[in-house]
């Protein structure tokens, strides 16, 4: 069986925490979280490690919307934009940054399932 996650969308998270919600240039929340919030690690790792849990999950497959690599203005976003030295003005870096968070995103998710159950297949959509 295979376990799935839709990642950034979320109705009741998104009405529970608008803190983990992505921010328009103008500040304006949109209703998908962000990746660079504490979403990650609040909803994502614990869905992963009671997925995993489940003798009858063979697999993990995560479907990553397109507005998960959208820039973001929210407040973690503009942290990690200051603490890696980037310009918080220019777009370009701001997406460039946006498109690095989902990589980064998959990557760490990949090692998190690598270290919660070893060889537990992970794909992403
Ligand atoms: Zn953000």
């Amino acid at each position: 069986m295979k376990a799935r996650c839709l990642v950034c969308r979320d109705p009741v998270q998104v009405a529970q925490h608008p803190g983990w919600q992505q921010r328009d240039s103008a500040g304006r929340l949109r209703p998908a979280l962000c990746l660079n919030s504490s979403y990650v690690a609040k909803v994502i790792w614990p869905w992963m490690t009671h997925s995993a849990a489940d003798p009858a999950c063979d697999a993990l497959e995560f479907e990553i919307p397109a507005e998960a690599g959208e820039p973001c203005w929210c407040d973690a976003c503009e942290l990690h934009l200051r603490e890696a030295g980037l310009d918080l003005n220019d777009l370009a870096q701001r997406k460039q940054f946006a498109l690095d968070s989902v990589a980064r995103f998959r990557k760490e998710t990949a090692a998190y399932a690598e270290a919660v159950r070893p060889g537990l297949k992970v794909t992403f959509t």
